[in-house]
């Protein structure tokens, strides 16, 4: 389980998070929607501090990250700790951060390899394993800008095979053409599927619908409406909710 408390960020003096909080327990699946510049990245990025917030708590699993006062945000007191959260929470980028110079199967093999350092038969396995359920194994001898899509997916992969507890997407599908976009939802939905605890920002809207547990909507920097699927997509109490969705359905 992971727990946000009353999130906060400030850019300058532009103040991006005003206060979120959100609980993620095990198996949930939150869809965070949002128009551009509501915060939604900031706030993904805040929760394994990619970003460092300015104010906020955050729990994983019941324990407390330990966050010390630099001059204006948190910072992460316990780099051990933080390490060790890290490990535990995935984040998928919309711009798939492969190593261009290392095959697929090298790309999917190096943080299990090397950052964790478990034994290299049993990565390799796993590594096939994964690259096979996300239907790229196939083309595992390649380098990522060989690949004609796809790279989503082995990002995917990538991600997996840290073993993460939580996964963080931030618009997975948003750099992709048209055609590839269905494939990654499909791997998405998998997961899901699986019971895993997914966090996604994202634009597709009718996928939210289907595979989330809960729907949040942040409007500057704060969460405007959150609930089921149905009811933020079907009867939402925020007017700006409300708009937001018939304009991007
Ligand atoms: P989009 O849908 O376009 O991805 P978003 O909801 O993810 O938008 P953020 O990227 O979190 O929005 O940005 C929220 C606000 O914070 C924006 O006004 C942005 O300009 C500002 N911002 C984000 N990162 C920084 C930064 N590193 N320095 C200064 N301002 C930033
Ligand atoms: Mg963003």
């Amino acid at each position: 389980a992971l727990e946000l408390r009353d999130i906060h960020k400030t850019f300058g003096d532009h103040e991006v998070l005003k206060g979120i909080s959100l609980e993620a327990r095990d198996g949930d699946v939150i869809s965070i929607l949002g128009s551009s510049g509501s915060g939604k990245s900031t706030f993904l990025r805040c929760i394994n501090l990619l970003e460092n917030p300015t104010r906020g708590e955050i729990l994983f699993n019941g324990e407390a990250l330990n966050l010390k006062p630099g001059e204006c945000d948190l910072y992460a007191s316990d780099m051990k700790q933080l390490t060790r959260m890290r490990q535990k929470i995935g984040f998928v980028f919309q711009s798939f951060n492969l190593w261009p110079h290392m095959t697929i199967l090298q790309n999917v093999m190096e943080g299990p390899l090397h950052v964790l350092k478990r034994p290299k038969q049993e990565v390799l396995e796993y590594a096939e394993y994964l690259l096979n359920k996300v239907g790229i194994a196939d083309k595992k001898h390649m380098y990522p800008n060989q690949l004609s899509g796809g790279q989503q997916r082995v990002a995917i992969a990538r991600t997996l095979a840290m073993d993460p507890q939580v996964l963080l997407f931030d618009e997975p599908t948003s750099a992709l053409d048209p055609e590839l976009v269905g494939e990654v939802l499909g791997v998405m939905r998998g997961l899901a599927d699986e019971g895993r605890t997914m966090l996604i920002v994202t634009h597709e809207m009718n996928f939210a619908r289907e595979v989330s547990s809960e729907v949040v909507f942040l409007h500057q920097g704060l969460v405007e409406e959150k609930g089921t699927p149905d009811k933020v997509f079907g009867s939402p109490d925020s007017e700006r909710c409300k708009a937001f969705i018939s304009s991007v359905f």
